[in-house]
């Protein structure tokens, strides 16, 4: 990542530029942030919504049960990164598949807005499809805007990419957690629908600004490979479809079925497409240990984002519960604690790819196994903290504890996601191989899906072990990745061959 974000001598004097960057980026970092705004508030409420307003049964049940549809929600979405990224390289080209994503998205959002439970669900599907045609092709576009210039220009632009994503991040919930929990929670999903509305507004008439990028699909599929596609989704669709309809006519329908079915693909998808990979005759022998390498980094990244993406489940449960929301008399809402990882990545992001440089100029820059190791570290760390809060709540007269301790546990997820997040997506595109470029970025989204996925599951023990064993469970478990990976990266390198 580079120093600056601001200023950069290889524009050419008179051409109107955003922030030292190409005038498209101001598209595309305005579409992102407010398609983040819209995701983020959703997110923000969802679980609060659901348990006090579409599931039924004893609090403890609920509370579960919003978990792990949350966590499985989160994988379905962004495991629908790689069918957008292929809809994207085969049919439409990023231009449109970003157009036609943030459409469904918004006409999701005002669908939930609809106080019915069957648009809550109809809701859902079309956020996820919409997304999945958005984020990477949004992502990939951004890189086409740098196309052969320096490669420390085109990270400095991913850093300013990331603040997009963050400001909206953080703007979100303060919005759209207030609305819902204290107006109404439908008029809180409208609002996130009119921020998408203007972001989809907004890339129209910037897209003129956005020169080729994105036009064309990169390789066209012939009519034969369109034909294939189709009969595949057909096929795997309507097995879905006739497995969850003799589930409902036999009587035994749950939506424990469709969490748990969904948290299986989250595994299986992953594995085959490794395989997949593998096995391809196109990959060379100095290509294979690259994957080898990237399947260590796909791991940890799973483990990364399954504990890290808890923090719109059991800790935003824990927010709403078990900490002291007051000030001067007025209880804040518990949505408004997913405004502090952004606005620490805010601050964080640029002096991470300031230190980055610095470390670099010395050769003193920690490798990328390193880097990921101190991720699973830090995101351990942050977790033995939230066992400490369950004790310390557990122990207390009104069951409540201070802010502080949700703070310093997002202030050390977010020192995690530093090292991990922004490091990884630009891994991906050093490891990819010319030809699974697309594949390996729909990946790198694919491992948060995972994480999503099994977190759907394991966020179910926190009730039967309480918070205190839960959470310093998996800071166990991470530390010990962690202390693994350090240990590996020397092989790890090795695999990476010239990567670094
Ligand atoms: N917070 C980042 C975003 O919303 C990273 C998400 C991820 O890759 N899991 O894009």
């Amino acid at each position: 990542m580079a120093s600056s974000l601001t200023k950069d001598s290889s524009s050419t004097p008179g051409e109107k530029t955003f922030l030292g960057h190409p005038r498209g980026m101001a598209t595309l970092f305005m579409t992102e942030m407010w398609e983040r705004f819209s995701w983020y508030g959703m997110r923000g409420i969802l679980v609060l919504y659901l348990v006090a307003g579409v599931l039924d049964g004893p609090l403890q049940g609920r509370e579960a049960l919003a978990a792990s549809i949350y966590g499985v929600y989160n994988a379905v979405v962004y495991m629908a990164a790689m069918p957008g990224g292929w809809i994207a390289d085969r049919l439409w080209g990023a231009r449109k598949a970003v157009l036609i994503g943030g459409i469904v998205i918004a006409l999701g959002h005002y669908t939930l807005a609809v106080p019915s439970d069957t648009a809550f669900f109809a809701g859902l599907v079309l956020i996820a499809a919409g997304t999945g045609l958005l984020k990477p092709n949004i992502s990939a576009m951004v890189g086409g805007l740098y196309e052969g210039q320096s490669s420390a220009r085109r990270d400095a632009g991913f850093t300013l990419f990331y603040m997009a994503i963050n400001i909206g991040g953080m703007a979100a919930p303060l919005v759209v957690g207030y609305l819902g929990e204290n107006v109404n929670w439908h008029l809180g999903f409208a609002v996130a629908g009119i921020g998408m509305t203007l972001a989809v507004v907004q890339y129209v008439l910037g897209s003129r600004h956005l020169g080729d990028v994105g036009k064309e699909p990169g390789t066209p599929a012939t009519p034969e490979e369109k034909r294939t596609a189709l009969r595949k989704v057909l096929l795997w669709g309507g097995l879905a479809v006739a497995a969850l309809a003799a589930d409902v006519l036999l009587g035994t329908y749950d939506i424990e079925h469709i969490v748990n079915f969904l948290a299986v693909l989250g595994i299986v998808v992953p594995v085959v497409y490794f395989v997949a990979m593998y096995r391809n005759p196109a990959l060379t022998a100095t290509d294979k240990p690259k994957i080898q390498a990237f399947a260590w980094f796909f791991a940890t990244a799973v483990l990364f984002w399954m504990i890290y993406d808890q923090s719109g489940s059991l800790l935003t449960l824990f927010a709403d519960g078990k900490t002291d929301r007051m000030i001067g008399g007025w209880e804040f809402p518990a949505s408004w604690y997913q405004s502090v990882n952004p606005a620490m990545v805010i601050v964080l992001a640029p002096l991470f790819a300031a230190l980055w440089v610095r470390l670099a100029k010395r050769n003193r820059e920690p490798s990328t196994p390193m880097k990921f190791a101190l991720a699973m570290l830090l995101i351990g760390g942050s977790f033995a903290i939230m066992g400490l809060a369950g004790a310390a709540a557990a122990n207390s007269e009104t069951g409540k504890v201070t802010v502080f301790w949700l703070l310093s546990v997002y202030l050390v997820q977010t020192l995690g996601e530093m090292c991990l997040s922004p490091v990884g997506l630009s891994l991906s595109t050093k490891l990819a191989p010319k030809q699974f470029v697309g594949q390996i970025m729909g990946l790198w989204f694919l491992a948060t899906a995972t994480g999503n996925a099994l977190n759907g599951w394991t966020t179910k023990l926190n009730e039967p072990l309480g918070d205190a064993a839960y959470y310093s469970m998996w800071a166990v478990v991470a530390i010990v990745a962690g202390l693994t990976f350090m240990m590996a990266g020397r092989k790890i390198r090795a695999l990476m061959g010239d990567v670094r």
